[in-house]
């Protein structure tokens, strides 16, 4: 069986530092001279998943093929490795807590004593390790959650050395990111903070192999120098980075301070070439000049761009490959619902709207007159899952006459008689886990004379979905024979899953959730079409 490596990444002095990014970057550069590898991310909180927690708290809610809800962190590992990411590289406190108390409750301790150490720390380790293994990794990059010094962090970091001591010092390398503050009174960027969370870290008997500090201006050579002296590690090992205009510029930066070969070196992988000609050449595309390009996005968490975080990343993907800067615009429903004429007036200068996913009855009235309102003059709207039934409800309510259509979902009181989108009882006996909810990567055909069969250049296609309501087929002919095409369906012709208003230069609604396979470089087809069709 083959020894795969493992990189820890660890953070220090506050969150938010893009610990994520580091993590991701590192991998990409890895997979850049071919190497098999993915990225985990070890959760210090106790929720077990992240598919019920708030977006205020925590961002969006990322959806993998194989259904797993998680944390948006694992959409930056995508959308830098290019790689599906699997259930098995997320891992919650949560998640190892449940398993080892059902294991007890099993009795499978034999009334041993169960301890944080050894038993749960052996859980994360016997987590760590098989996604390397079932994954068959030569280096699988792992996040931790949180900074050091967290109380829940601390059997994370007893992970890492106890993996150092089973796999060896050349398996296991530990990568630190911090931040180095800025202080304006004396003009400085100051080392303290940073050293002092590598005396916290070696408290746990790890030791920092490669650093990066964050910082938001130049760091001086003097001062890495100084923080490879205190820190312990090697000048050529403390790495910059300082913020920068784009993430994606980030995995070549790295690699100009060779952290690749750094890398290698250390965990003895040998004589290794980065090929990093793909990231250079996209990243030109994002950084050159560019005319600006407003897109309206009609959500439930306005202003919070970690909420919608996938949705915005993929508006501007299409926004680079046709040399625009894509722009936000927040459109609050709840304001459109009161007809608020500011937030009317928005509808007009955006050049397209997006209205992405979401659950619950919050502002979806708003959302249906944003629908409306594309609808008849022409405006690109792209629906995303909710965004998707939103667009049926506009065109049941204000085409079809059928004037209380409404989705169970919004319609508590029963008022309505024409639920046009709806909950199938049947589909919840084949819905992953029991579940009620349709999660993960499911195949769809798309109508070969579709406005998205021709964006996707194919008819078969398999997205990510997230939802449990469904369009009512008992609506389907009703909508088809008067300008609603249904674009794409399940193989077994039950589900709906694409939606186009014929007549009209791009409206189309998708029950999946294309943002998640978007790429940098690589924009989605549906989001490419509508960023085309809002020039
Ligand atoms: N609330 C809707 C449903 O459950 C849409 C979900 C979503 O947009 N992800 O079907």
């Amino acid at each position: 069986m083959k020894q795969s490596k493992f990189i820890f990444v660890t953070g220090g002095v506050c969150s938010s530092l893009g610990k994520g990014i580091v993590a991701a970057s590192t991998a990409a550069i890895l997979k850049s001279a071919g190497l098999k590898v993915s990225v985990m991310k070890l959760d210090p909180y106790l929720n077990v998943d992240p598919g019920t927690m708030s977006p205020f708290q925590h961002g969006e809610v990322f959806v993998l093929d194989d259904g797993g809800e998680t944390d948006l962190d694992l959409g930056h590992y995508e959308r830098f490795i290019d790689v599906p990411i699997t259930t098995l590289c997320t891992v919650t406190t949560g998640k190892v807590y449940s398993e080892v108390l059902e294991e007890e409750r099993e009795g499978r301790y034999l009334g041993g004593t169960i301890q944080i150490v050894p038993h749960i720390t052996g859980k994360i380790q016997q987590k760590v390790e098989k996604a390397a293994r079932d994954l068959d990794l030569d280096v699988l990059v792992v996040e931790i959650g949180g900074t050091v010094g967290d109380i829940e962090g601390e059997p994370f970091l007893e992970v890492i050395r106890e993996m150092r001591n089973k796999h060896g010092n050349k398996n296991v390398l530990c990568q630190h990111t911090t931040l180095l503050p800025y202080l304006a009174a004396s003009k400085e960027l100051k080392t303290k903070p940073t050293q002092l969370s590598v005396k916290e870290l070696r408290r746990s008997g790890i030791h920092p192999d490669i650093m990066f500090c964050r910082a938001d201006v130049e760091i001086p050579e003097k001062l890495l120098e100084k923080v490879g002296f205190f820190c312990d590690v090697p000048t050529e090992a403390v790495l910059p980075a300082e913020t920068v205009k784009s993430i994606y510029e980030i995995p070549l930066k790295f690699q100009k301070y060779n952290l690749g070969n750094l890398i290698a070196e250390r965990l003895e992988l040998g004589d290794l070439k980065f090929d990093l000609a793909e990231w250079e050449s996209g990243i030109e595309s994002i950084l050159s000049e560019k005319e600006e390009l407003v897109i309206g996005l009609a959500g439930k968490y306005n202003e919070l761009d970690d909420a919608y975080l996938s949705v915005i990343e993929s508006a501007k993907f299409a926004g680079y490959k046709h040399d625009r800067a894509v722009r936000i615009e927040w459109i609050d429903t709840e304001k459109i619902e009161a007809e608020d004429p500011k937030e009317l007036k928005k509808l007009e200068t955006v050049a397209g709207i997006v209205v992405p996913g979401g659950f619950g009855n919050r502002g979806i009235e708003g959302k249906i007159k944003v629908a409306q309102y594309c609808r008849e003059n022409n405006k690109p709207y792209l629906g995303l899952c909710l965004g998707s039934q939103i667009m049926a409800l506009d065109y049941a309510r204000n085409v079809l006459g059928i004037t209380d259509a409404d989705s169970e979902e919004f319609d508590d009181t029963g008022k309505s008689k024409n639920h046009v989108i709806h909950f199938i009882p049947e589909q919840r006996d084949i819905r992953r886990k029991g579940g009620t909810m349709r999660l993960g990567a499911y195949p769809c055909v798309l109508d070969k004379d579709s406005k998205s069969a021709k964006l996707y250049g194919k008819t078969e296609i398999s997205e990510r979905h997230r939802h449990r309501y469904e369009f009512n087929n008992s609506y389907r002919e009703q909508f088809e024979s008067s300008g609603f095409k249904i674009a794409g369906e399940s193989p077994d012709g039950q589900l709906v899953e694409v939606v186009e208003v014929v007549d009209h230069p791009f409206m189309i609604g998708c029950q999946y959730h294309p943002e998640f396979l978007s790429r940098p470089f690589r924009p989605h087809p549906l989001f490419d079409g509508f960023i085309q069709a809002s020039l």
